[in-house]
């Protein structure tokens, strides 16, 4: 199954990403953490992209979908994704298109902006596998402490409340206007977003059988 999940910055796209891939065994694709890493790792790209991302704004549109058409190519992708962050806007989604790998369904998560401003202040990442987790909703077993590699969890430079707004005004102007896009084609599917993850995993099942 091709998957696309979308929804705003902290809705939950990447928890719920990891809920399917378990589930369907094919591979989650974070653009962010593709992105993430490159910085990380001081790349080229890495170095090019650092200042978008701090500010909150979307990387430029031709970098983002060559990534994605690089790592689509990879043998693991070959019987299904999960697109996590991506496309975000509407260029994106008919390059996207254009890659010819028919995307089956599109999972919408929903959550207000109050909400997400809670989500982002009290999300947490791993600063070496990039697994999130969150002080109240998803807390680690260990406070601060990774529970997938028990490397430390850190607080993303854009989670910090300045940024938040600028990410959701980017959010409502730019990728918004993809659920009308993937609604004409019949492949959008809205998950409400629950205080507990738990729920929230459930309806995104409920979503992939309807
Ligand atoms: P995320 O982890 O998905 O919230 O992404 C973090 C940041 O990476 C975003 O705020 C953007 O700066 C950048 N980014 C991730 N995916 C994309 C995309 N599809 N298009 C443009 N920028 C992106």
């Amino acid at each position: 199954m091709n998957l696309i999940l979308l929804g705003a910055p902290g809705a939950g796209k990447g928890t719920q990403a990891e809920a399917i891939c378990d589930r369907l065994n094919i591979p989650a694709i974070s653009t962010g953490n593709i992105i993430r890493e490159a910085i990380k790792n001081a790349t080229d790209l890495g170095k090019a992209v650092k200042g978008y991302i701090d500010a909150g704004q979307l990387v430029p549109d031709d970098v983002v979908i060559e990534m994605v058409k690089v790592r689509l190519s990879n043998d693991d992708c070959k019987n299904g994704f999960i697109l996590d962050g991506f496309p975000r806007t509407v260029p994106q989604a008919e390059a996207l298109d254009k890659m010819e790998r028919n995307i089956d369904k599109v999972i919408d998560i929903e959550v207000s902006d109050e909400d997400i401003k809670k989500r982002l202040s009290g999300r947490r990442v791993c600063g070496s596998c990039g697994a999130s987790s969150h002080i109240d909703y998803k807390p680690t077993a260990i406070d601060g402490i990774c529970d997938k590699c028990g490397k430390d969890t850190i607080q993303r430079q854009d989670d910090k409340p300045e940024t938040v707004q600028k990410r959701l005004d980017v959010y409502h102007n730019q990728t918004v206007p993809l659920k009308q896009y993937y609604a004409k084609q019949g492949k959008l599917f809205k998950v409400y977003g629950q205080e507990d993850v738990k729920d929230t995993t459930a309806m995104t099942m409920k979503a992939l059988e309807a």
